[in-house]
């Protein structure tokens, strides 16, 4: 179909309906000649397809869907390959349930350990997020699906992530927290853009014509469309329209649609303006529907697979003093909650319906194992009867698993995190098991950094992060050694939280303003410069990131 013919025959109404949602998750192209209206939906590590009631918090139904390592644990691959294939793999799925667009891949730099979604960004370094980014969009599209990369811009934190306004320099903005989104433009060409809900330097993401247009379109040539976080439009539609942000998310906000139409009826808005919009959302429409292949099946086994994959190449061996890889013919004793009921995927709007989870204690059917669960998770005070209990199955056994990690509520979308240290059960846990049994690995499931006070009384740290619904199969690949562990931490972990360069000033002051003060020294740029040491060397998240360079 010929956009610019459709156009010609669109009413003015037409139009700026086109330029909101129809509902929470499609386009409102139904009423323009009979183009279809498409739907979106979250990403980025999972497909999150609501079918009923709408929300962008993870709180209704989705379809089942398989839900992969999140981004911090994927990243720590360092693997364009597997980013590829991930990609590939979820846009083939989006094919299968005719989504037009992944909202995906999220890739704000981790400016503090502290930052509440950090378990669904990459890393805090720009290059590595980029080079990261591209593959997984390539990968998507080259199933002819949309990705919405998200959330431009200099979106680190979720306090007060509607209306935090992020104080940011010319070069600490361009080298730090735009480099991964330009790579992904100039390199990726995604289908989409999702502006953020913060200021930058006092302007509204939606209503940043510099970001959305001076810098988006006119210098890296981005030539797909931009859509709003959802409620991230302001009261100004026109601005917004005019500062390049075409789609309105979630619709439909008839009030918003009427601005644009009164605009142009009383001459204050360029209809040039409204039609470019509508030919931008077109434009990609067409391209999905225009190739759509409805017969696509998911194969859910082989996508579970993949998921095991993908967690194998990723979770990483901070620890090993050789007590790993372990044997089979061992006893052992799975201490922790966590080894029964995994930590395996994050809250908010990555949270996908499962098509099935392996534990640990599932993935070690046959062999010699005893399981006590070691905390309740309804609460961080620690249980005497239940540390006791662990501590005799410890006792009992040749090497004691010690699975801990953070909680649901204690790291999601929607809030910051407060602290960097276990809840006081787990940390009592390990405690308790390591003082009655020299022979302690402990295997950590949670979406970001944590400081690790204990790291010297045991012999093995595995760290899964989050690792996908096959988390409890892959972490038995590692710690039996039947995928030698390759990951390596994509962010730095701080000693202690004060180490941090972004400490003072991280949650903003009192007038919302969050002054990137530390500038371009973020993660490892500032511990190396500073010579402070991290938990677990000084600059291994630097070294990695520079053997990556020199492979390119
Ligand atoms: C999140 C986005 C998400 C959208 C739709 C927002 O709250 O910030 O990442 O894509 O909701 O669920």
């Amino acid at each position: 179909m010929d956009v610019k013919s459709i156009i010609s025959q669109m009413t003015l109404e037409e139009k700026a309906a086109l330029c909101s949602g129809k509902d929470f998750w499609h386009l409102d192209t139904s009423q323009s000649l009979g183009i279809e209206s498409v739907m979106v939906s979250d990403g980025p590590c999972g497909i999150r397809k609501q079918s009923d009631a709408a929300d962008h918090l993870g709180l209704n139904a989705s379809v089942p869907a398989t839900s992969y390592p999140t981004g911090s644990c994927m990243a720590c691959s360092f693997d364009r390959e597997l980013f590829r294939r991930s990609g590939e793999v979820l846009g083939h799925a989006c094919q299968a349930e005719d989504l037009s667009v992944l909202l995906g891949p999220a890739i704000n730099i981790k400016r503090s350990p502290l930052g509440g979604r950090n378990f669904e960004y990459l890393s805090e370094d720009p290059y590595l997020t980029g080079e990261l980014a591209k593959n997984y969009i390539n990968g998507v599209q080259s199933q002819n699906v949309g990705v919405s990369v998200k959330h431009f811009a200099a979106n680190s934190q979720e306090y007060n992530r509607m209306s935090s306004d992020s104080i940011v320099d010319e070069r600490t903005l361009r080298e730090i927290y735009l480099s991964a989104f330009e790579t992904a433009v100039k390199d990726s060409k995604p289908w989409t853009i999702m502006c953020s809900y913060n200021r930058i330097n006092g302007t509204f993401a939606a209503e940043n014509k510099r970001l959305l247009t001076d810098i988006l379109r006119d210098e890296w040539g981005f030539d797909g469309y931009v859509m709003s976080d959802w409620g991230a439009t302001t009261a100004d539609r026109v601005k917004c329209l005019e500062a390049g942000m075409e789609l309105e998310m979630p619709g439909k906000n008839a009030a918003n649609d009427k601005q644009i139409v009164d605009a142009v009826n009383n001459g204050t808005l360029d209809i040039k303006v409204l039609d470019t919009a509508v030919e931008r959302i077109l434009n990609i429409v067409l391209k999905y529907t225009e190739n759509k292949q409805p017969e696509t099946k998911i194969d859910f086994e082989a996508d579970h697979e993949e998921a095991r994959k993908i967690a194998d190449e990723s979770m990483v061996l901070l620890k090993n003093d050789g007590i790993l890889p372990l044997k089979r013919s061992q006893k052992l004793a799975f201490i922790g909650k966590f080894a029964e009921t995994p930590r395996f995927q994050g809250g908010g709007s990555s949270h996908v319906n499962s098509y099935k989870v392996t534990s640990a204690l599932e993935a070690a059917k046959g062999l010699d194992v005893t399981y006590a669960p070691g905390y309740d998770t309804n609460t961080t005070e620690s249980d005497e009867a239940l540390l006791k209990e662990a501590q005799e199955s410890a006792k009992n056994a040749d090497v004691a698993v010690v699975f801990v990690g953070i909680t649901d509520a204690m790291e999601s979308e929607g809030m910051d995190r407060r602290t960097l240290s276990m809840p006081k059960n787990h940390e009592a846990l390990v405690k308790a098991v390591s003082e009655v049994q020299k022979n302690t690995v402990v295997v950590v499931m949670c979406g970001g950094c944590i400081t690790m006070p204990w790291i010297d009384d045991v012999r093995g740290v595995l760290y899964a992060y989050l690792g996908g619904e096959a988390v409890g199969t892959a972490t038995l690949d590692l710690l039996f050694g039947d995928v030698n562990p390759s990951g390596k931490l994509a962010e730095t972990f701080p000693r202690r939280l004060e180490d941090n360069p972004s400490y003072l000033y991280f949650f903003g002051d009192e007038q919302n303003k969050t002054e990137y003060r530390e500038g371009v020294f973020v993660g490892y740029r500032y511990y190396d410069k500073k010579r402070i040491w991290t938990c677990c060397s000084r600059s291994a998240t630097a070294s990695a990131i520079r053997l990556l360079n020199i492979a390119i």
